[in-house]
């Protein structure tokens, strides 16, 4: 049957419900395709392993189906409780450890078939949701992860939790599948009924997913610039007077589709802060009528608002607002990366960034980290925040217990970022294999290496002190915002990257291409002669995206186009042996 498209899926769902209650009741090891799509409303992806994939086909076997389970928290905030809980989940029903999104919220993988509902039963009863979390509605919104006690970083995180509360989707098909227990059954399919209209969403949702983001300035830790909606705060005389919000970033790539590529965000306008939400909602609703459900590949806000320009949809978004909009103010950052080590957190007490390899909480390494936050909020029952570089920060830390803390984090083997340089306190790389299905290229498990290599390099030329953002993908998507950092590195096929430079610590720049495919092994090589450059000819004090931006013409912005080749006739592979395999007479039953 030709697959449907996922504005049809959605359109006939009934409230997101699809068929996911008899699913669940049946011996089905998976989901339809359909709802595949419905699952992710619910904040969970159906996924199997890449690794096992041909060793199970040879063997005549299923695919290893799991699903990966996201939570959501406004900030990423969560006590020492729902931690724990989480940390439970992972051990009962997953592969016994959590990953920090960068979306700044916890996913559980490994959870099969059987262990779903109570997966998503028990994170909800620990107060937190997983409804949003993926899908096409607004996702985790994200604001600063330090909670430094001032004006400004209180009300962003304050304007998080209504954000969240805002664009949370209203089916209840979410309780009813979920929480309900027995009678769902029933309620599910004998009383199967036309559920209401969500009242800001519609019955057909948004086009495709949608982020927004607060940032407080000089930190921009969330990537402001990579959402498709940001707000920026600005304080007059110690109070949030109002925000600049930006619109239409977003760094997807669709695979061997050549008119998709990365945008930054750019300022809308400014607002007070009694009309920020009325604004949110304007732009989202004006992304609601306006965003393209014909094309899913281009159906994300920056298309829109590339296509019909900034002025027009200025004009859509104030439109369909009662509040005053103003000029956007001048928007200074100084980083994307994390307070990382101990700061004071302004009222008494201390906060703690903890670096986090990848953002894995697991034990499987030297560095015991799911143990160390264990006993963390145990002994200690500290709030913790997730932050979009995929590390922890906990908060609220009496000064006294600063030192057993200390001595806790060193039993556990945590590295200790004093020891690090710069630029590996911010050096990142998405999940890739095997787990992400659109993998073109390792990731996250050839990082760590290559950052060794690199650590090298910046030792030997005296840049370990420097802030330089390194950011790596297994494919052009951009999960891991590849396409602003100083260095980025894009799989474009097995062992193969494009190389980029010139982005921007502050996350306010594209990068340039400046080599198409570059063997994995040659990489360090190719950063080498970069940094030697920077390091010989740099002003005092000069930052390496500020050298690069005084001296370079960045090369050609990052497009789909550069991976058009391969990826187009990859493409087209996949949909030939798609359309064979669709075509095939079904397989008699035994
Ligand atoms: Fe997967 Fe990484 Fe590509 Fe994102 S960027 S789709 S995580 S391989």
């Amino acid at each position: 049957m030709p697959k449907r498209s996922v504005e049809d899926i959605k359109d006939e769902s009934r409230g997101l419900r699809g068929t996911i209650v008899p699913t669940l009741h049946s011996d089905a090891t998976h989901f339809t395709d359909d709802d595949y799509q419905l699952l992710k409303f619910h904040g969970t992806y159906q996924q199997d392993d890449r690794d096992l994939r041909i060793e199970r086909k040879r063997a005549g076997l299923d695919k290893a189906w799991s699903f990966m389970v996201r939570s959501k928290m406004a900030g990423g905030e969560c006590t020492a409780d729902q931690y724990l809980q989480h940390d439970d989940i992972a051990e009962d029903l997953g592969v016994g450890n959590l990953r920090i999104t960068t979306r700044q919220g916890f996913q559980i993988h490994g959870i099969l078939m059987g262990g779903l509902k109570d997966c998503i039963a028990r994170i909800k009863d620990s107060g937190l949701t997983t409804l949003g979390a993926c899908g096409d509605v607004v996702r985790n919104t994200m604001s600063p992860a330090a909670p430094f006690d001032d004006a400004a970083h209180r009300d962003a995180q304050v304007l998080a939790e209504e954000m969240t509360e805002l664009f949370l989707p209203e089916t209840d098909s979410y309780l009813s599948i979920w929480l309900n227990g027995e009678k769902l059954m029933l309620d599910e399919e004998e009383k199967a009924t036309e559920a209401p209209a969500e009242p800001i969403y519609g019955k057909h949702y948004l086009p495709r997913k949608f982020k927004i983001a607060i940032a407080v300035p000089p930190r921009n830790d969330v990537d402001v610039f990579t959402q498709d909606l940001g707000f920026i705060s600005h304080v007059v005389d110690g109070e949030v007077e109002g925000y600049t919000v930006t619109v239409g970033g977003g760094f997807g790539m669709s695979h061997g589709k050549t008119v998709t590529r990365p945008y930054l965000a750019q300022p809308l306008f400014y607002v007070k802060r009694a009309h920020v939400l009325e604004a949110a909602e304007a732009v989202v609703t004006t992304q609601r009528d306006y965003g393209n459900r014909e094309d899913r590949k281009l159906a994300r806000m920056k298309y829109l608002v590339a296509s019909k320009g900034i002025d027009w949809f200025r004009q859509e978004v104030t439109s369909r607002m009662k509040g005053e909009t103003f000029p956007a103010k001048e928007l200074v950052f100084d980083t994307v990366g994390d307070a990382l080590g101990w700061h004071e957190q302004g009222n008494g007490k201390l906060l703690l960034g903890v670096w986090i390899e990848e953002g894995r909480v697991a034990d499987a390494t030297s560095a015991k980290y799911r143990s160390a936050m264990r006993e963390l909020a145990e002994k200690f029952r500290l709030p913790l925040r997730l932050t979009p570089n995929c590390n922890v920060i906990y908060f609220d830390i009496d000064p006294k217990d600063k030192d057993a803390i200390d001595e806790l984090l060193r039993r556990h083997n945590i590295p200790h970022t004093d020891e690090f340089t710069e630029a590996r306190k911010t050096a990142h790389a998405c999940v890739a294999l095997p787990t992400c299905g659109l993998a073109l290229a390792e990731s996250e498990r050839v990082f760590p290496s290559l950052m060794d290599k690199i650590d090298g390099i910046l030792r030997e030329l005296k840049l370990e002190k420097e802030a330089i953002l390194f950011r790596m993908t297994g494919c052009p998507n951009g999960c891991a915002r590849p396409y602003n950092a100083d260095i980025g590195f894009v799989g474009r096929a097995p062992g193969k990257y494009a190389f980029y430079v010139g982005g921007s610590i502050r996350g306010d720049r594209l990068v340039g291409l400046e080599e198409k495919t570059v063997p994995f092994d040659e990489l360090p090589g190719k950063v080498r002669p970069v940094l030697e450059e920077y390091a010989a000819n740099r002003h005092e004090g000069e930052s390496f995206t500020d050298y690069w931006g005084r001296t370079h013409v960045n090369g050609e912005e990052p497009s789909a186009d550069q991976f058009h080749v391969e990826l187009a006739a990859r493409a087209e592979r996949m949909a030939a042996a798609k359309a064979a395999k669709e075509a095939a007479p079904a397989p008699v039953q035994g």
